[in-house]
């Protein structure tokens, strides 16, 4: 059966795929910032060594325009050599005057590309070293710079702090690599993570050095408290909700306690008086018809005349008089006739409603009743006095399991249907009833338990026939009571 004490299992679960769901958000949203983060300084990485190499072709097409005075000869004086005292990249400058030759062959073939292309080419590479040489082709002279790439980056604008940064950018052509920032050491670089990737060649045709920067987000990264606080703070508000909820369903359980207690009381109040009217009913009408026969023997002897006569005749009518009181207060109260709020009502919805409100006994007593109804069947009945009935039969039944032990307490109860009736049974693993027992078992005032009033089934089998049903007890063949308790079934249902 279902139980409702077995709700917290589903907050327990929605709660867990809320908290993991906003706990990867968390991550999610922080991976996103230092992705973002990374892409930026990339890109200004990329803009920043992209000027400088500008620089060098704007260098040599300077110095190809000028050309060397007819008396310079190359030497201190001429205006190439002042370059690498205002350039700190630029090692040193070197030209090819007419008649000359380069000193190495790479810068003669630097020089041919040159002229096909008509822009500065590359010549002797070493990135390792962070070095390369870049040629002009000119008319008459030709120029080479000689550049150190480790001058060549501008520190103080760059946007990450270079030993501390965990960004790694090299500058890579033709399989060689020039690491211009180290990033993270290669012992410390988490081997699990988010890899993070950027590269794009510099905005300078006649250098194409690839900027590839690389960054990897390791598990230790991420943003733990954020990430921990928020399944906390799920936690506490599923405690804060559950709490409230448990709140609110013990103060409807209350209220239908007492709901139920009241009518019970009513109900019992009814059978208490209509048991005592019936019980004094009786000698009174005695008492008034002895009365009226020694008023007919005074009448025959001859003395005692009018005094006693009116004497009498007075009690006569006091008589009559505390039977008509009597009367009154049967017809007072008498049970209303609920016969005409008899309404279709689903038994296994009562039965449900009674375990429910009775589960803080069952769980006093560790008793799990199970509930066997394989199939919805509704009753004609009134919905307060069969909920009243299942109520009496489980308590009855809670009762009688506190004399077994724990680990023997079985409480069933099972709807079905028998006909053109339904059959709603309260099983117990209980001592049973006793042979003498069974046959007083409903009459009002017959109780067997310690400050009983024995009126719970007395009262339970007149609310059963008030709604054309019936309620039976038999000792079960396992052992314990059974409890049978049939009512009409509502037309038009199976
Ligand atoms: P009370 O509970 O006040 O005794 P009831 O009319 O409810 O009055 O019950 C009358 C008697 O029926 C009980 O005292 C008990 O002896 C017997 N009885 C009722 N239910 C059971 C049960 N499940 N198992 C054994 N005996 C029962």
């Amino acid at each position: 059966m279902r139980r409702p004490w077995r709700f917290p299992v589903w907050w327990l679960v929605g709660g867990a795929v809320v908290a993991l769901a906003g706990a990867a958000a968390i991550a999610r949203q922080s991976l996103e910032q230092q992705r973002s983060l990374f892409e930026t300084d990339a890109r200004i990485v990329h803009r920043l060594l992209s000027q400088q190499v500008v620089q060098h072709d704007a260098m040599l097409a300077t110095l190809a325009l000028l050309q060397p005075a007819p008396d310079s000869g190359g030497g201190a004086a001429s205006p190439e050599q002042r370059l690498p005292v205002l350039y700190p990249q630029i090692l040193s400058v070197q030209r090819r005057d007419p008649d000359q030759r380069w000193s190495d062959a790479m810068l003669t073939q630097a020089e041919t590309l040159s002229r096909q292309t008509r822009r500065a080419a590359l010549g002797g590479l070493d990135l390792t070293q962070g070095r390369y040489q870049l040629v002009l082709a000119a008319t008459p002279t030709s120029y080479a710079l000689t550049i150190d790439m480790r001058a060549m980056v501008p520190w103080p604008e760059w946007p990450m702090k270079a030993e501390s940064s965990p960004v790694r950018v090299t500058l890579e052509h033709a399989g060689q690599r020039y690491v211009v920032q180290a990033g993270a050491p290669a012992a410390d670089a988490p081997a699990h993570g988010w890899h993070f990737g950027f590269h794009k060649l510099l905005a300078a045709e006649s250098q194409p050095f690839d900027v590839v920067a690389t960054r990897t987000v390791g598990w230790s990264e991420l943003p733990w408290a954020g990430m921990l606080a928020w399944p906390l703070g799920v936690a506490a508000l599923l405690a804060a909700l559950h709490h409230l909820q448990r709140q609110r369903s013990a103060r409807r359980r209350a209220e239908e306690l007492l709901r139920l207690g009241q009518v019970a009381r009513l109900n019992t109040l009814g059978e208490l008086a209509a048991g005592m009217a019936h019980e004094l009913n009786q000698p009174l009408t005695a008492v008034l018809a002895n009365t009226q026969a020694a008023q007919r023997l005074l009448l025959e002897a001859p003395p005692e005349l009018p005094t006693a006569r009116n004497a009498m005749l007075q009690a006569v009518a006091q008589a009559r008089r505390a039977a008509e009181v009597v009367g009154r207060l049967r017809q007072a109260v008498e049970r209303p006739d609920r016969s005409g709020q008899h309404q279709p009502v689903a038994a296994v919805e009562a039965v449900r409603r009674a375990l429910y409100l009775l589960e803080p006994e069952c769980q006093r007593r560790e008793v799990v009743p199970g509930l066997d109804a394989p199939q919805a069947v509704t009753v004609l009945a009134d919905p307060v006095a069969l909920d009243q009935i299942v109520h009496n039969l489980i308590l009855n039944a809670l009762q009688a399991l506190e004399q077994v032990p724990p680990a023997q307490r079985r409480l069933t109860l099972t709807v079905s249907t028998q006909g053109a009736r339904a059959d709603i049974s309260v099983a117990d693993s209980g001592p049973g009833i006793a042979p003498e027992v069974l046959p007083r078992l409903f009459e009002p005032f017959f109780s067997t338990r310690e400050g009983g009033l024995g009126l719970g089934l007395s009262l339970c089998e007149t609310l059963a026939q008030g709604m054309g049903g019936a309620l039976s007890a038999a000792n079960a063949p396992q052992g314990g009571a059974v409890f049978r308790l049939q009512l009409p079934l509502a037309t038009g249902t199976p």
